[in-house]
């Protein structure tokens, strides 16, 4: 969002086959919830690439990036660090704190997301260690509310730049029209 600096969202791991639709979800959940840029493991090809055509046919600006090495990603990180995980400060009790952090020092963030096992390094990088709940769940519902959390939900709102499709909101069925056959004063902000 306009009002804080980059966010970034960093997938440690991906085992390709059992988690090609979680890493999928990691990408599509932080483009469409507010984070500027995802970074997937070099391995998440298929992922990558449904990122990225997500992008060109609904919008951005998002990126889209890959690396052989997402802890090295963490370690050099030149910013502050959320890791969610359940072993963390309850989201609720922190949002506060990190949003006003970003916005007073101008750093940008990096939220860090696990698949398998998480080295303890990575509890020890991150800034906040935060659990949306104690419980055990999905990198993808984490990410989801603590994004929506970390904007306030301003992030619903966002105007989207680039689309070639839009969809319209139905109480029933299904509507996409083309940006380029609508009126230029036409879309939503
Ligand atoms: N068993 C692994 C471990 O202990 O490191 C975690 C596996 S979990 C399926 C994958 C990821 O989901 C975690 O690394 C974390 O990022 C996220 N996650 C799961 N439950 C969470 C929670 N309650 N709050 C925040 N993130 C959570």
């Amino acid at each position: 969002m306009e009002h804080l600096p980059e966010v970034a969202v960093c997938r440690l791991g991906h085992r390709p086959g059992r988690d090609d639709r979680m890493t999928t979800h990691v990408g599509l959940t932080a483009r469409a919830l507010g984070a500027d840029r995802v970074v997937l493991p070099e391995n998440a090809t298929d992922a990558a690439r449904t990122a990225r055509d997500i992008t060109d046919r609904f919008g951005g600006p998002f990126a889209v990036e890959r690396t052989e090495s997402p802890r090295g990603v963490v370690r050099n990180w030149d910013g502050r660090v959320v890791h969610l995980t359940m072993y963390g400060l309850a989201v609720q009790d922190v949002e506060d704190e990190v949003r006003t952090t970003l916005v007073d020092d101008r750093e940008p963030l990096l939220i860090v997301v696990g698949a398998e096992k998480v080295p303890f390094e990575i509890y020890e990088a991150a800034d906040w260690n935060v659990g949306v709940t104690n419980q055990p769940h999905s990198e993808v519902a984490g990410l989801a509310v603590f994004l929506d959390r970390l904007f306030d939900g301003a992030e619903l709102d966002r105007a989207w730049e680039g689309a070639d499709r839009r969809v319209v909101p139905k109480s029933t069925g299904k509507e996409v029209v083309s940006v380029e056959d609508e009126p230029a004063d036409s879309t939503p902000t």
